[in-house]
Parts: C-alpha cells; structure tokens; sequence
C-alpha cells in the first residue's frame, strides 16, 4: 500500500426522509437563533417551506443565488444579512445556493447549514468557485466548508429527471477522479467506490420511474454524499480542470458539461491508471472489466446523448479550449499532450462515444 495522509473535516450530517423538521433543532446545536435563508428564484416556494417551518427564526429569504455564485449577487445577499442582523446562513437548493451561503459565511463567519436539492456535492467540499467580471475563480480554505448538512430525500421528489440523471453523474465524476487522484487515500478510495456502485444502480431506476421509488432516492442522496467527500478531499486532475475551463469559456452549465466530458476524460488518463480503472469497472455494473465502456453503457441505458457542441460551444472553440486547458499545468496521472487533449474535446463537442 501507498504511504498516504488523511485529513478528516468536522462537520455534523444528518441523513434521511423527513428530516428537514429536525432543522430547529440542529440551528440550536450550530449557535444560530435568526438566519437568512437562500434558494434560488426557482426553488421560492422550498424556501418558504423552510422558512415556515422555523418560525421566527427564519428571519427573511433571499431569492437570488444563481450559477457560479457572482460577486454582485453575494454583495446583496450580504446587505439582507446586515439589515436583518442574521447570526446564521440556510442554503436550501443545488450547488449555486450553497454557493452562495459558502460565500457568505467566509465573508462573514456566520454558520452556514446547508439543505442540498441535487446532487452535486458542494456542502462537502471546503472549496468556493466565485465570478467576478465574467471571470471565475476558486479557492479552498477549511473556512468554506458548511458548518452542518441536512439531507432529506423528500427534498428530490421535485428533481426534473433531467437534472436528477446529469447531477448524479457529475457526483461519480468527483468519484473517479479521486481514485486516481495523486492525494488519494484508502478511506476516500472506498468512498469513492461505494459512490459510484450505488449511484450506478439507482440512477436508471430514476431515470425509469421518475422520483417515485423513494430506495432509488435514498441510495442516489448517499452516493452522492460519498462522492461528495471525494471532491472535498482529494485534489481533482483533467476532468474537472476541463469541466471548469470550458463552462467559463462558453458558459456552459455545470452539470451537463460533467456528463459530456467524463467519458473522454477517463478514456484519456485509462492507460495511465489501471489500478483505478479496475476499481471502477468493478463498481460499475455491466462493464465488463472495462471503466470506459460501463460508462458508455451506462449512459446508453440513461438515454444520455449530448454534446458540447449541442449546449451552445462553437467549433472553432475546441482550438481554443485546447489552447487554454494546456495553458496551466496541473498534477493528471498521464501527461497533457495536445493531439490528446484536442480530439478528447473534440469528440466531446461532437458527441462521439468514448473509446
Ligand atoms: P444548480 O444549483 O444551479 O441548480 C440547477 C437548477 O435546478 C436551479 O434552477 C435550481 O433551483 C433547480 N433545483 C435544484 N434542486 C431542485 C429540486 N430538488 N427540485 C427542483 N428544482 C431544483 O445546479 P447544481 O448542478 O447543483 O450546481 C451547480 C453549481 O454548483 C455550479 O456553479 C458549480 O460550480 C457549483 N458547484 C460547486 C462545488 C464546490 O465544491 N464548490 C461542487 C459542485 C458544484
């Protein structure tokens, strides 16, 4: 076995169906009598069922947190804050709310609980993705992690199945990266394989039945919660830096962009990383032994068939992506050559199956 370093972060989750009206009781345990909630314009009436739930102590509700957390939307959230005198954060939505309650509570050090409606995995992670004149940037500072985390599979009952299918899939990719990833650990490796098993089972349940079969639910939440930890934990390399370089570039949305791109990158680090690609296939049924093609069969069964190319990238951008995702080196397990790097992109904005 590999010498490692594992560092665990502290925070309190709680699990399960109905759990949302232990709420009251987990602000008493984080020190905070009135807050701010947050939802996005989508999600009011979530907010409002939260809020109503708290009484007066949900002071107020701000309704604005969008994609990639932009400064300027943070600045007003934060003026709510001040003139309510809120001495903590409620986030309840996908990774844009608990965006900005991250955003928020670095500013300010308010507790922030956040209440997840997708999969995404945000609430486990110490890291802030923040846009300011179109740019985005992202730090990590133990600072930024949630301080608790209410999950309630009743919450995901309202999840399009769209979303429910591109979100989870966006979690295996936190999975995938972290078994090759060069901080990895044996704790995070098992997270990372339970992850993607269990959300490898219960996504095409969704997909079939919608949100009607509440196992199904459950098992997808806590995957997700897994590989939330590995996004969280461990650093991750060319799909997410990928990820990341064309959805600034083009705006692309977050999950989609995961999904297009996962396939393409796994098939390009494959031959640097047998050992996590035997992890993986092992976790995803029907591969057959090999990774790469029990994704192309699990999107199959999903009905999964985008491309960049289809979300609104120019062709003319695979050069420019190219240029650019080669532009800042970072740690991958296989080198970053260009002829690779290009036609990974390019497939990708064709909508090309892996290979
Ligand atoms: P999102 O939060 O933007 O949500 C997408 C849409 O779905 C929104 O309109 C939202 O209101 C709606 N929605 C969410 N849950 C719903 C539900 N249960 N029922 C009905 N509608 C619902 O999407 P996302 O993919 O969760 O998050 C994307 C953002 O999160 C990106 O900005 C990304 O960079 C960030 N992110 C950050 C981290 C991190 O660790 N910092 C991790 C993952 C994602």
């Amino acid at each position: 076995m590999d010498a490692f370093e594992y560092i665990s972060a502290s925070h309190r989750v709680v699990f399960g169906s109905g759990t949302l009206r232990e709420l009251p009781s987990m602000l008493q345990k984080i020190n905070a009598t009135s807050v701010l909630i947050l939802c996005t314009p989508q999600q009011v009436s979530t907010g409002e069922e939260v809020q109503k739930l708290l009484g007066d102590a949900g002071v107020a509700i701000f309704t604005e947190a969008t994609m990639h957390t932009p400064t300027h939307i943070t600045e007003k959230a934060l003026l709510v804050a001040k003139e309510k005198g809120v001495d903590g954060i409620v986030s309840v939505g996908g990774g844009s709310t608990v965006g900005l309650g991250k955003a928020m509570s670095i500013r300010t050090g308010l507790p922030h609980l956040c209440i997840p409606t997708t999969y995404a995995g945000s609430e486990m992670t110490p890291i802030l993705g923040e846009t300011e004149n179109g740019r985005k940037v992202t730090r990590r500072d133990p600072k930024i992690l949630p301080t608790a985390v209410l999950y309630d599979v009743d919450l995901f009952k309202t999840l399009p199945t769209g979303l429910t299918v591109y979100s989870g899939i966006n979690a295996i990719a936190h999975a995938v990266e972290a078994l090759y990833a060069s901080n990895r650990n044996p704790i995070i490796e098992l997270l990372a394989v339970e992850g993607v098993r269990v959300l490898c089972e219960s996504l095409p349940v969704l997909q079939a039945e919608g949100q009607d079969s509440a196992e199904a639910r459950q098992q997808a939440l806590y995957g997700a919660w897994l590989c939330g930890m590995c996004l969280g934990s461990v650093d991750m390399a060319l799909h997410h830096k990928l990820c990341h370089t064309l959805g600034g570039l083009f705006n692309l949305p977050h999950a989609e962009t995961h999904v297009i791109l996962l396939p393409h990158a796994l098939s390009y680090n494959a031959p640097a990383t047998p050992a996590a690609m035997a992890k993986l296939a092992a976790a995803i049924p029907g591969s057959e032994g090999d990774a790469v093609q029990g994704i192309n069969r699990l999107y199959k069964k999903l009905g999964i068939n985008i491309s960049l190319g289809g979300l609104g990238m120019p062709e003319k951008g695979v050069d420019e992506a190219c240029d650019i995702a080669l532009a800042n080196p970072y740690k991958n397990p296989r080198p970053l050559e260009r002829e690779g790097i290009r036609e990974l992109i390019r497939r990708a904005w064709a909508g090309e199956q892996a290979i």
